[in-house]
């Protein structure tokens, strides 16, 4: 059954060629030249001279990254409604979410902090699930949506500014100083968060970027 669902992902989204050719992919890391010949489902062009991966094809590439977009966009509705921490100190409960967290910073002086806190965490992984659905949900129907060549070279600039692990790293190496101090219980916001970061993860490791532009360019034309 799983079998049959992958051949038929396979036959209904086949990585397209743009006609004409032969088309040339520069190793990143020894900057040998080879030919960019068309590959396989699941398998991975590798630079004869010292095997870095050139490009890959993965299995069914377009709902992977369009379904994980999609379950990053609603848990980050969780993250946002959700209580993130709560602390318990000297008979105080305190309960912060992203946005009460990034306020606090600001109304303490801390304004940039704040500012960074909104942007990394919240803003860059919301336009980038956007945007990988712009781009990747029409292509499921062959299809190119205005305007999705300009947000797709965005979307490969502003990859590295997707700062959710770091952030959760930061909170988890903070808790362990805070539990020294108060009580610290994780809530919805926070785990819903951890699987947000999985799912950019998946959604942005789902498609290769020559993959993206070569159906780009094919629905295109
Ligand atoms: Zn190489």
């Amino acid at each position: 059954m799983k079998n049959a669902f992958s051949r038929t992902l396979r036959s209904l989204h086949p990585w397209p060629k743009v006609p004409g050719g032969p088309y040339l992919s520069t190793c990143h890391f020894c900057d040998t030249l080879h030919e960019a010949t068309a590959l396989p489902e699941g398998v991975a062009a590798r630079c004869r001279c010292c095997g870095a991966v050139l490009y890959q094809n993965r299995p069914a590439s377009l709902v992977r990254v369009t379904a994980f977009s999609l379950a990053a966009l609603i848990l980050m509705v969780v993250v946002n409604f959700f209580p993130f921490l709560t602390m318990d100190a000297a008979g105080i409960r305190t309960t912060l979410n992203l946005v009460s967290a990034a306020k606090t910073l600001v109304d303490q002086g801390s304004p940039l902090l704040g500012f960074a806190l909104v942007l990394f965490t919240l803003v860059t992984p919301l336009a980038l699930a956007s945007g990988l659905i712009y781009v990747c949900g029409p292509l499921l129907f062959g299809r190119v949506a205005p305007g999705a060549f300009v947000v797709a070279k965005w979307l490969n600039q502003t990859e590295p500014w997707n700062m959710i692990e770091v952030f959760l790293l930061g909170v988890l190496v903070s808790l362990l100083k805070l539990n020294k101090l108060a009580d610290v219980h994780f809530g919805m916001g926070f785990w819903a968060f951890s699987v947000v970061m999985v799912c950019m993860a998946a959604a942005i490791s789902g498609i290769d970027r020559d993959e993206m532009w070569d159906r780009l360019e094919v629905a295109k034309s």
